[in-house]
């Protein structure tokens, strides 16, 4: 099998040339090509053509195609669906903000998680993305509407500790310089709690936001929201938080979607309110996104709002997400089984 030279850090790629018997600069030249999104050797015109042959045998370019696009009226939000090159699909979202674009990036295809909420969860996992594949989406995004994209949130399809090593050599890609160049500060990786992912990802003392999806604040409601909870409750879930915001010193963005009449109540913003006390941190309520096929709705503006007010009266720092592409249906996981729904009608 040749290997994925997108996977590979500059270093690994010059290892593998010196090993072929090629200088150093013939890394940089295919590095530039890559990061331009060249999709084939053979259009790598500054090499020589026996180099450019043996590479297409060593190596493969894996990268992401648009199947589809969803352009929103109402804003700038723009859904992707993409395809991979062994048939698979995920999503991928591009919204402006004032501060520039930001991409919603897929880390695998479906997630096993089960959130009982959630679209991508529906259909299990198929298989993790590799660190190439994340990147690819920015790149043919940015190559698709011209634009550089300037913030990431690790928050499309999939849950991205539960395919920790590619993501974190993502990461590493992220930040080079020529390339997508993205900083770590500009990147927010969402999780559902796996709580044994947030003590590694604490060792590496990355200066990206972690998000944590928390939903409901006891394990009753939890663990019927989201099966990972009985593995993970509350309590040590909320112990990891504790110690990664001690050694990182990062303040962590607890998501929490508002689903009428289940996490919603006045008891439950108290109960919140009490869990997070004194802690560096902050909640993002989410309007819940009515999935096809779910029977959860949305809760009413109303009651946001209320539950906004108590956890500020109990000094917490709130935000409510703004509600983009509404239009296009801009949640992942819902475009993918929508195509397969159709795929599968006769
Ligand atoms: N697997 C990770 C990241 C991807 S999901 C995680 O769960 O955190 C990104 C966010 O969307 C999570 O906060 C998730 O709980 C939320 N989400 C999923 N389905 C949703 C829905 N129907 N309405 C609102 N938020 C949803
Ligand atoms: Fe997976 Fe996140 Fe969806 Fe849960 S919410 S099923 S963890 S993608």
């Amino acid at each position: 099998m040749p290997d994925d030279i997108r996977s590979l850090t500059e270093e690994q790629i010059k290892e593998r040339f010196a090993v072929l018997g090629y200088p150093s600069f013939r890394c940089k030249q295919v590095m530039q090509w890559l990061d331009n999104g060249c999709a084939s050797f053979e259009e790598m015109t500054n090499l020589p053509l026996a180099m450019r042959q043996e590479l297409a045998r060593e190596f493969v370019i894996p990268g992401v195609t648009v199947l589809r696009r969803l352009e929103s009226q109402l804003d700038e939000t723009v859904k992707y669906l993409f395809g991979l090159p062994d048939g698979e699909t995920v999503e991928s979202v591009l919204m402006h903000y004032h501060h520039g674009w930001s991409q919603c990036l897929s880390t695998q295809v479906g997630c096993r998680m089960g959130c009982s909420f959630c679209a991508t969860g529906m259909g299990g996992l198929s298989r993790n993305l590799s660190a190439a594949e994340m990147l690819s989406q920015i790149e043919t995004a940015q190559r698709d509407r011209g634009i550089r994209v300037s913030s990431v949130v690790l928050m499309g399809m999939g849950e991205p500790l539960d395919n920790y090593d590619q993501v974190l050599q993502f990461l590493k890609m992220l930040a080079r310089p020529g390339g997508v160049n993205i900083g770590m500060r500009h990147v927010s990786l969402s999780t559902c709690g796996l709580v044994d992912g947030i003590y590694r990802l604490m060792e590496e003392k990355l200066q990206l936001t972690l998000s944590v999806s928390l939903h409901a604040p006891n394990n009753d409601i939890r663990s019927r929201l989201m099966p990972v909870n009985r593995r993970w409750p509350v309590e040590e879930l909320l112990k990891a938080c504790r110690e990664y915001i001690r050694a990182t010193g990062r303040r962590i963005s607890f998501e929490y979607a508002m689903i009428d009449g289940v996490n919603d109540s006045d008891a439950c913003a108290a109960e919140l309110a009490s869990c997070l006390k004194g802690m560096l941190c902050h909640v993002n309520l989410i309007p819940a996104n009515e999935v096809r096929g779910k029977d959860h709705k949305r809760s009413t503006q109303a009651r946001l709002k209320r539950f906004q007010q108590i956890l500020e009266q109990n000094g917490l720092n709130v935000t409510v997400r703004r509600t983009l592409g509404a239009d296009i249906s801009a949640s992942c996981g819902q475009l993918r089984r929508q195509e397969r729904e159709e795929d599968q009608t006769p």
